[in-house]
């Protein structure tokens, strides 16, 4: 496969540096409360990216990340009147759902902050003693910046119109903070009266780890000092990235990753769907309007990773037609599939143009495109070649995480026809059979057949 690297911005071949797993780590949720389909437009896509070297035969590591404590944890578990633990775990059990409603495979690893304190300390220990690090009065810990030449290389600071507050009066306490500031970062925030139980003893006192070194942490105990791949949402590029290679490269050495994957956002009505601009969607929230996560899905792999994508109505829409377009293909094909069929080769045949452009920098909507086109000759195709057509569709398919529909259960009836059916029902209540047979043959008209049960009807297609 080939992939767009944040830090050399070019397309890359992506090989495993050991020759045999490919090793990478997705920063994952902040378990706060329900992740939106914005988050899940980046874990989707790293699902798609883990299954797409899998579907090539590569063996993978996935490591990916619980962020269990931070600001945000801490205040939200307060307002809920429960413990950190406690209220973590609630939000945990939810996002696990939601993957697996949307056929993201389960990372192999997937540590928690907390669980993983000692080796923050530890880290921020060696970073004091290499000289990048610095205790404050009140027992916080600061990341020097200016200690690391290298920093800012990933998001090409250089090139951007920063205030630069390398000052320690300008240096940043809070985990998120402004994109446009350059400041050194909190390695270990003193213990405050907000944070109510949630500290931990260390060197510098009573405190807890910043966010930014929790990856570092993890990354070094599961993935060693140098790997294969590092990914999130672009919002992270900066600051959160840019402070993980700081803490790892000037703690442990060795390369950190040797390529970065950053997906752009989900957008709503042009702005970035995120909680706290209250413009979010959940998959709860769509599945009481009569979406399934398969359409979301869909919907999410329809756009290039590179670019933002807008979500709306219209494209959950246009997703449940493909979707059942798809499904109808499918059961052609296997109506006309011997079967017997036993089918060992691996080749894409009709969907090898769809597969390239999988592998060609992850081009997931190219690739739905062509899988159309693919299904076109496909559905032509009869006994043995249509068996093979269809293993190779369902090959892309798995690589996509996409789960089709029945065809035949998942005719969703249109409103008219609906309409026009009740219509009918209302006439024969009130036995007007003549108008009951006139609107009978207008719903044939409309390809729609009608059968008639005492206080009811069933609508087929005819
Ligand atoms: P969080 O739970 O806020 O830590 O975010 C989890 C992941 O979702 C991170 O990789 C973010 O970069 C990503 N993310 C947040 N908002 C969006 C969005 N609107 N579109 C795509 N990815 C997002
Ligand atoms: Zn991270």
């Amino acid at each position: 496969m080939r992939l767009y690297d944040t830090l050399a911005r070019k397309t890359k071949d992506l090989l495993p540096i050991d020759g045999q797993t490919f090793r990478f780590y997705c920063c994952g949720p902040t378990v706060y409360g329900p992740a939106h389909i914005g988050n899940f437009r980046t874990f989707v896509l790293q699902d798609v990216f883990r299954r797409t070297l899998e579907t090539s035969g590569m063996r993978t590591l996935h490591v990916r990340n619980l962020t269990d404590v931070d600001d945000k944890t801490i205040r939200e578990s307060q307002r809920a009147g429960q413990s950190l633990t406690e209220f973590t775990n609630f939000w945990t059990v939810k996002f696990h759902q939601d993957c697996d409603k949307l056929q993201c495979l389960p990372p192999h690893i997937e540590p928690g902050a907390v669980e993983h304190i000692p080796q923050q300390v530890m880290m921020i220990e060696e970073l004091i003693a290499k000289g990048h690090a610095y205790s404050s009065e009140d027992g916080s810990v600061y990341f020097n910046i200016a200690s690391f030449p290298e920093y800012g290389r990933l998001s090409h600071l250089d090139e951007r119109e920063l205030e630069i507050g390398r000052t320690q009066a300008q240096r940043a306490n809070a985990d998120e903070y402004e994109k446009q500031s350059v400041s050194d970062f909190v390695l270990w925030k003193a213990r405050r009266d907000e944070d109510g139980k949630n500290f931990w003893p260390s060197p510098w006192g009573d405190g807890r780890p910043g966010w930014h070194l929790e990856c570092s942490a993890m990354i070094r105990e599961y993935l060693g000092e140098s790997f294969d791949l590092h990914s999130g949402g672009v919002d992270l590029v900066f600051p959160h990235h840019e402070n993980e290679i700081a803490q790892s490269r000037c703690a442990c050495g060795g390369d950190f990753a040797a390529s970065w994957f950053h997906i752009a956002h989900l957008m709503v009505d042009g702005g970035k769907m995120s909680k706290s601009l209250g413009n979010l969607y959940t998959l709860e929230d769509l599945a009481e309007k009569g979406w399934s996560a398969m359409e979301v899905r869909y919907v999410l792999l329809s756009g290039h990773y590179r670019k933002p994508l807008n979500f709306t109505f219209d494209s959950l829409h246009a997703a449940r037609e493909a979707m059942l377009k798809m499904a109808k293909a499918a059961q052609q094909l296997s109506a006309k599939a011997p079967a017997d069929a036993v089918l060992t080769s691996v080749e894409f045949g009709l969907f090898q143009g769809a597969w390239d452009t999988l592998n060609d920098d992850l081009n997931t909507a190219g690739a739905l495109g062509a899988i159309f086109t693919g299904l076109r000759e496909a559905v032509k195709c009869e006994g043995l070649a249509a068996a093979k057509a269809l293993a190779a569709f369902h090959r892309l398919l798995r690589a996509l995480g996409l789960v089709l529909p029945e065809a035949e259960k998942s005719v969703t009836v249109p409103e008219d026809i609906i309409a026009l059916a009740d219509q009918r029902l209302a006439v024969r209540q009130a036995r007007d059979w003549a108008q009951s047979d006139v609107l009978r043959d207008q719903l044939a008209a409309l390809g729609w057949i009608v059968k008639d049960s005492k206080d009811s009807y069933e609508l087929s297609q005819k």
